[in-house]
């Protein structure tokens, strides 16, 4: 049953139609006939559920208010101590994903290019006997499988998969797992948690703290308090995004170059002799050599130019982190979005040891290690590259599975990936939409959406783990299926006589909640914090917990929303850091300094919306207008460009423009915004789906070059040169005229912004 916008408004009031106000026009929502009857006449009854929000990996709890078991709107769980009640636009919009009018109701396979509808059953054998035959063959090595999810629960079933099973190729894209990335690299344990309440100076590289992050609604508590206790935030991005506005200081800077800066941060902290010397002799292996490398290629000057930030600016910034008591240098998975990314991080990560890494911490007894006891020996996971080589290698890939990445739309080089994707023999996806990656399926099972599905989400980035409970608000509307129960099904298939502890993945929730349960420890977010004397009993061995048995346990865990541990304990982070082993030559230099002063080019940087990090917010009709409210300009792709930059462009603000790369042209609206650097063109990321959505706007990354951290795998956002082109009254883009490039950029005139 399809459901227009005038229907749609008509029956569903709340957020979700507020947010629609003005939408696109067309079918909002898809419901199952079924329920037709009760969405039109009632009874009307009114009920409400707990559940998470998955859309980010912050995992806030929410409300959701039901009427006649529809979920119609949602807010924040107030007892939740990661949101307090609060929720942002994409939590808002949540329940748009259940309602989805795209989404697939069974599964389907491929036949002459068509999508057909299919049985569970014979979709679930075409798998199975496709994976049999893989194995009968001893062909795991040429298995990859690519899964998104920031549920640590689910990640770890995607790890015990294809450790059982010999698929060793498991691609894990989750922001927790990226912004990690560089620690693992030199062998180093990440920290758990950035401690606000120990640090007192932050130094954030190019992270949205408040706006795309690990936590953004608890980051936005702690910012704004560690501010108010007289605290500094410095923090430094080529682009001034409403949650830099939150810093006390905001320093622009040339993509790909944060590297250059840390290490000429480093250089003021080395030459000052203001470096936690102890610190250093204990835990920094190949100092020496590190210390010689940076005093010899960072000083102010160089890094002026490798950077663009101005040598005074450099030097105040260093004295203000060498001053501080408990500075952090502060990054997460946006300093890994270009070809230098994981150097970046590993500058950061070096910065951050010369002062003794007195910001961060970790969780003693770490809580999560023994919730995911079955990854005692995980499973190894390995980054895009590998896969990127072997589909442009001589050896083939036989099989791809995909679960909850659209990677196609997520990543540059499109082309060539389609045709690679196209070769793979067996494709299958369990995506909820046909969309621009899953489309190359040969067999799609779709996903439950988030309201239907059991989960644990777990998070330590507050400094004491906090578990928020997923329930399913309904019972699946269509004929789909959890992804992680096809796992179970294949791992006992695929591997008779394997012996799992669980039937399937709500046992294996079931089962993580009995260990939280037996570890005596914490309490349910509803429940009252034990007094000190209850605490001491405790510890001679009385119960004094809330519950009396691991039933009423389980049930509370719904009721409440989840289980935290106050309690907690927490120690300082001493990573022992040996840089021997990946220190090398030139590495944290810049490889291409993009400085449009130098060469006079434009450079495209692509930067992500906030809370839209995997590019999907512009598939919710409810959320394509949020997408533009900036500029008042909404289903189109635009252009932010430094006012003098355009201005020695004959560029007009509001113009209709053509942009050009080597990859191909594609419109935008000129926007001038002096807080853009000068030299770059500012397109935003998530706009632009084809198959998805109502096809707004633009992909950018369409049309980027394919350049990519050789380490991570991970996309660069920032290094594709683009010209501008003009656009007469009725032209179209094959008349267009190049403006770009044949006016000098004046250097002071470009400087005198930022002084
Ligand atoms: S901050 Fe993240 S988890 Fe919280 S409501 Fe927004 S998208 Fe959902």
């Amino acid at each position: 049953m399809e459901i227009n916008r005038r229907d749609f408004m008509k029956l569903l009031g709340g957020s979700l139609a507020g947010l629609a106000l003005g939408g696109a026009a067309g079918t909002m929502i898809k419901l199952p006939g079924s329920m037709e009857k009760v969405l039109y006449s009632g009874p009307r009854i009114e009920s409400w559920k707990l559940t998470a929000c998955t859309k980010c990996p912050g995992g806030c709890s929410l409300k959701v208010r039901l009427i006649d078991n529809f979920p119609i709107q949602v807010s924040g769980n107030p007892i939740s101590p990661v949101n307090m009640g609060g929720i942002c636009s994409m939590g808002l919009a949540s329940i748009a994903g259940l309602y989805h009018p795209s989404r697939l109701t069974g599964p389907v396979k491929k036949e002459n290019g068509k999508f057909i509808p299919i049985s569970y059953d014979e979709a679930y054998k075409i798998l199975s006997d496709e994976l049999n035959k893989i194995i009968s063959e001893k062909k795991q090595d040429d298995v990859f499988l690519i899964a998104q999810t920031e549920s640590r629960l689910r990640a770890g079933m995607f790890k015990k998969f294809s450790k059982e099973t010999g698929f060793k190729n498991l691609i894990l894209d989750n922001f927790g797992m990226n912004s990690n990335s560089a620690y693992n690299k030199i062998s180093v344990e990440a920290p758990d948690f950035i401690d606000f309440d120990k640090c007192d100076y932050i130094l954030n590289f190019g992270s949205q703290m408040i706006e795309n992050s690990i936590n953004p609604l608890y980051y936005t508590r702690k910012l704004i308090e560690h501010r108010s206790k007289g605290f500094k935030i410095t923090s430094i991005q080529p682009k001034l995004t409403p949650g830099i506005t939150k810093s006390d200081n905001w320093i622009p800077l040339l993509p790909v170059s944060y590297a250059s800066l840390a290490m000429g941060i480093a250089y003021i902290l080395l030459k000052d002799e203001k470096y936690d010397k102890s610190y250093v002799d204990k835990y920094f292996s190949g100092f020496s050599e590190f210390k010689q490398y940076v005093l010899d290629n960072f000083y102010p000057d160089k890094v002026e130019e490798l950077t663009g930030v101005p040598s005074d600016k450099i030097l105040q910034t260093g004295r203000e982190f060498e001053d501080a008591s408990a500075p952090a240098a502060y990054f997460d998975e946006a300093v890994l979005y270009n070809s230098n990314g994981t150097y970046n991080a590993l500058a950061i990560i070096a910065l951050n040891a010369l002062k003794g890494f007195k910001g961060f911490a970790a969780i003693k007894e770490n809580f999560l290690s023994s919730l995911l006891e079955n990854e005692k020996e995980p499973a190894e996971t390995i980054s895009f590259v590998k896969l990127k080589d072997q589909l442009t290698g001589n050896k083939p890939v036989q099989v791809l599975i995909i679960s909850g990445s659209n990677f196609v739309f997520n990543n540059p080089g499109q082309d060539a990936l389609k045709k690679q994707l196209s070769s793979i023999p067996f494709v299958v996806s369990f995506s909820s939409f046909v969309d621009e990656t899953s489309t190359f399926a040969h067999l799609i099972i779709p996903d439950h959406d988030d309201f239907e599905k059991i989960d644990l989400l777990s998070d330590e980035s507050m400094g004491i783990p906090v578990i928020t409970a997923q329930q399913p608000v309904v019972s699946p509307f269509y004929n789909t299926i959890d992804t992680c129960d096809i796992l179970i099904s294949l791992m006992k298939d695929l591997k008779p006589g394997i012996k799992l502890s669980f039937q399937n993945y709500a046992d294996y929730i079931k089962q993580a909640a009995q260990k939280i349960y037996s570890g005596h420890e914490g309490i349910l977010l509803d429940q009252e914090k034990p007094t000190v004397i209850e605490k001491g009993l405790q510890k001679i061995g009385w119960n004094t917990e809330q519950y009396t048995n691991f039933d009423d346990y389980w049930d509370g865990l719904w009721g409440a929303g989840g289980w935290w541990n106050p309690f907690a304990s927490k120690e300082s982070y001493n990573a022992k850091i040996d840089f021997k082993e990946t220190f090398t030559e030139g590495s944290f230099l810049s490889k291409s300094p993009i400085n449009p002063l130098k060469n006079k080019k434009l450079h495209l940087n692509i930067y992500k919306k906030n809370l839209d990090y995997k590019g999907s917010m512009s598939i919710y009709a409810v959320l394509v207008e949020q997408f533009g409210s900036r500029w008042s300009l909404f289903y189109q792709l635009w252009a932010e460009i430094n006012p003098d930059t355009a201005a020695g462009l004959s560029a007009t603000d509001r113009s209709k423009v053509i942009l050009r790369t080597n990859n191909g042209k594609f419109p935008a609206v000129l926007i001038y915004n002096p807080t853009v650097m000068p030299g770059n063109i500012d397109v935003p990321f998530g706009l632009g789906h084809t198959l998805i959505g109502d096809n707004s706007g633009i992909n950018p990354l369409a049309y980027s070059d394919d350049l990519f951290d050789k380490q991570s795998g991970l996309a660069s956002f920032s290094e594709t040169p683009v010209e501008i082109l003009t656009v007469s009254q009725g032209s179209s883009l094959s008349d267009s005229q190049v403006i770009t490039n044949e006016k000098e950029l004046i250097e002071t005139k470009i400087r005198s912004i930022y002084a």
